[in-house]
């Protein structure tokens, strides 16, 4: 049996270059849209499973907090900018952990976004700005290009056939700190714009967190947003990209915001 499994992996990398291309998506990654939908879910299954590290807020306790992001994300995804609206799970979850200010998305849609990240931001177009950089990572597939120079691709593809739950792990923690290139970060941002710009928000709002924290003067941001490029540049690139789409949406639902942060605990 086990001499079948190695031309069995190398098919499947095929089928992978084989899917992976489309006309939007220039670069060649090696893992299929499946692969992709896969391991974010199996990502997600590993974290469900440690709620020491991950506390998921409950959803039966705090169905309103879900229904406002989810309308929030919904927004997003509906635009008509997103590539892989159909094909990724695109699930959100709020992770309760005030002191970290971060969001994440794994391959094939799975998002998690801290509480304190949501506490941290003061209106919901600011929030959807995130949200859209997040979504932008798992849509343009940044996270499972870096994922496979990290690990190799048949060391990805051994973790969805077998069942090694601590390489699991390890990809998870990797997957939260991940330092994306700086022009995935670019292009995140870039698209957060593109996604936003439809809908009535203000489609800049990704430059408000940025903002704060030159404001704040640090460059001790949450390792999502503080590695590169410059915070600065990207307030500016962000503002310029809005202009250059010419996105009329002006609405930041602040009220609406506090509102939501005010039903989290
Ligand atoms: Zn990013």
């Amino acid at each position: 049996m086990k001499k079948c499994i190695i031309p069995f992996l190398l098919v499947l990398v095929v089928l992978g270059i084989a899917c992976s291309k489309n006309e939007s998506d220039k670069s060649i990654n090696l893992f299929g849209i499946d692969r992709d939908k896969q391991l974010g879910a199996q990502v997600d299954s590993s974290i469900l499973a440690s709620p020491a590290e991950y506390p998921i807020l409950s959803e039966a306790n705090y169905p309103a907090a879900y229904s406002y992001i989810r309308n929030m994300t919904n927004k997003i995804l509906n635009s008509g900018e997103v590539f892989y609206r159909d094909e990724f799970v695109w699930e959100v979850k709020i992770i309760q952990d005030d002191d970290v200010l971060n969001a994440f998305c794994t391959p094939g849609g799975y998002i998690y976004v801290y509480t304190g990240l949501i506490k941290y931001l003061n209106a919901e177009s600011d929030l959807a700005g995130v949200m859209g950089h997040e979504i932008a990572h798992a849509d343009r597939r940044h996270s499972t290009d870096i994922l496979t120079k990290e690990y190799g691709i048949s060391f990805l593809l051994s973790i969805l056939f077998g069942n090694d739950q601590s390489t699991l792990k390890d990809i998870t923690g990797s997957l939260i700190s991940l330092s994306y290139s700086r022009k995935n970060e670019s292009e995140a941002d870039e698209y957060s714009v593109r996604y936003l710009c439809p809908t009535d928000y203000k489609a800049d709002g990704a430059a408000e967190f940025f903002a704060r924290i030159v404001e704040e003067g640090g460059s001790s941001g949450p390792t999502f947003l503080s590695t590169h490029p410059d915070p600065g540049n990207r307030v500016e690139n962000i503002r310029a990209e809005k202009v250059n789409l010419a996105c009329e949406g002006d609405k930041g639902y602040d009220a609406e915001y506090a509102a939501f942060k005010n039903s989290l605990p």
